[in-house]
C-alpha cells in the first residue's frame, strides 16, 4: 500500500505533545523544539504504526536499522549549536528524520548511509514527497566526505569504537563534531570543539544505545 502523507490534528497535537515531553527530559534549545515541532515523524512509518510515531522512542525502519529516538536527535542537535548556513555533515543518514531537523534549522546538510537500500529510499522519500533537499551519499561515512570538507558541524548517528581522527580533520576551526563513543552496548556521547588546527576540546556527556557505525574507521 501507498506510503500516506497528511499531516492532520491528531498528528500535530501528538507532535506538540512530544515536544513538551522533550523540553521536561531538559532540551532547552527553542529552535531543535520548533524543528522537532515541525518535521511529520509520521511520515517515516507505515500509517498502521503512526500511533507509535509520536512516542518518545527508537523503531525499525528495515535493514536491522532504526529511526533514532526523539530525544537522542534533539540532544545530539542541541550539542550541535547549529545556525543558519550551517554546512553540517551527517554520518548515517537512516530514515532521513535527523536530516530533515537539520534543514528545519536552516542548515545545508551533507548526508551518508552505507546501506543502500536506506540510501535510495531516503534520497527519493524527503525530496520528492516531504520537500526536503539534502546532498545524499552512499558509502562509508567513517571516513568522512573529504571532497565537500571542511564542516562547520559533524554528527555521526551510530556508535563508534573510538573518534575517527580524519572526521576531526574535516571540520573547520571553530566546529564541533558529536558522536557517540563506547563499546557495541553503551557509548557515551561524546562533543568536541575545534579550537585549532591541532587543539580540541572534547567533553564527554550522557550514556546512550546506537547501532553501530560500521566501516573502516569504525567497528
Ligand atoms: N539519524 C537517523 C534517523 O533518524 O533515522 C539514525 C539512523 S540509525 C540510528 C544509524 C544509521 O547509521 C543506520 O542507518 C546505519 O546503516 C548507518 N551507518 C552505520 N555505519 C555507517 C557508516 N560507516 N557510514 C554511513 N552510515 C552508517
Amino acid at each position: 500500500m501507498a506510503q500516506k502523507y497528511i499531516d492532520n490534528y491528531r498528528e500535530k497535537g501528538a507532535r506538540k505533545r512530544l515536544v513538551d515531553l522533550l523540553e521536561k527530559k531538559g532540551i532547552q534549545d527553542k529552535e531543535v523544539l520548533k524543528a522537532i515541532g515541525t518535521v511529520p515523524r509520521h511520515y517515516f512509518f507505515a500509517e498502521t504504526f503512526w500511533n507509535q510515531a509520536y512516542k518518545d522512542i527508537a523503531f525499525p525502519i528495515g535493514e536491522g536499522q532504526t529511526i533514532s529516538q526523539p530525544y537522542t536527535v534533539a540532544y545530539q542537535t542541541e550539542l550541535l549549536h547549529i545556525r543558519k548556513g550551517d554546512k553540517v555533515l551527517e554520518i548515517g543518514t537512516g530514515s532521513g528524520y535527523q536530516t530533515c531537523v537539520l534543514l528545519e534549522m536552516g542548515a545545508t546538510v551533507y548526508t551518508i548511509e552505507r546501506q543502500e537500500k536506506l540510501y535510495e529510499k531516503t534520497k527519493y522519500v524527503l525530496p520528492e514527497k516531504m520537500g526536503y533537499k539534502a546532498h545524499f551519499f552512499c558509502g562509508d561515512g567513517s571516513i568522512g566526505i573529504a571532497q565537500h570538507a571542511p564542516y562547520d558541524k559533524i554528527i555521526v548517528t551510530a556508535g563508534a569504537p573510538t573518534v575517527p581522527e580524519i572526521l576531526l580533520k574535516q571540520l573547520r576551526i571553530g566546529g564541533i563534531l558529536v558522536i557517540p563513543v563506547g563499546d557495541e552496548e553503551t557509548q557515551k556521547m561524546v562533543t568536541i570543539l575545534k579550537v585549532a588546527e591541532h587543539d580540541y576540546e572534547k567533553i564527554v556527556l550522557d550514556t546512550f544505545r546506537f547501532v553501530p557505525l560500521v566501516g573502516d574507521k569504525a567497528w
